[in-house]
């Protein structure tokens, strides 16, 4: 055959920018926890900072300690322990007593200590589409933010937030995601999760409630 100019990304004699994007991006290997990180029932800009919390790649002072020289590695939140994500996350007693009140409200014994076996129970929690399953990646990823976030307003602004401001956050964020999902089964359990994020289940029910006159 003759020689002929050919783009790698032409499809039917046309070039389209989404064959150029696969031709010149640098494909990494799929992770399993990849669904759950980007799964559309966590709010967005939690997806962002749970996606860094798994890669292990927030900046936290154990992380700048090994580029820059800093003052202090320590904790700011409780001074006690090097700060990293395991400790910010799981280690330190407030994450800690966050944690408990979830596990509470959904249910389950508890979750595990390291973060590798942390992925493991996640993923197999949120597995599914159904509302628990739901519920769980949306609450578990805005627990991960607002521990973050609770960090930073200390590191910025010097401002402790307690545990109540905390919660309360956390429920505001996850009851407003759940209030747009529509068409929720009526059953028992289903009311129970309603309630814990505060959300009115009439709202999420396909069913509507009417009372007699
Ligand atoms: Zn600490």
């Amino acid at each position: 055959m003759a020689d002929v100019h050919l783009w790698k990304a032409e499809e039917n004699g046309k070039i389209k920018s989404s064959a150029i994007w696969n031709v010149i991006r640098k494909k990494g290997q799929i992770v399993s926890w990849a669904s759950l990180v980007w799964s559309s029932k966590i709010i967005l800009r939690h997806r962002f900072i749970l996606w860094l919390a798994f890669r292990g790649r927030l900046s936290t002072r154990d992380r700048i300690l090994a580029y820059m020289d800093i003052l202090e590695a320590n904790c700011v939140l409780c001074s006690g322990f090097a700060e990293s994500i395991d400790h910010l996350l799981g280690g330190y007693f407030f994450a800690k007593s966050i944690w408990n009140i979830f596990t509470l409200a959904m249910g389950i014994v508890s979750l595990p200590g390291s973060r590798e076996d942390i992925k493991v129970a996640v993923q197999v929690l949120s597995k599914g589409s159904k509302f628990y399953a739901n519920v769980f990646k949306c609450g578990f990823a805005v627990i991960v933010y607002h521990l973050l976030a609770k960090r930073n307003t200390k590191v910025f602004g010097r401002v402790r937030r307690n545990g109540y401001h905390v919660w309360s956050d956390i429920v505001f964020d996850c009851g407003a995601l759940i209030r747009t999902w529509k068409r929720v089964p009526k059953c028992e359990r289903k009311w129970v999760l309603c309630h814990e994020w505060k959300v009115n289940y009439d709202e999420v029910t396909s069913f509507k409630c009417f009372k007699a006159r």
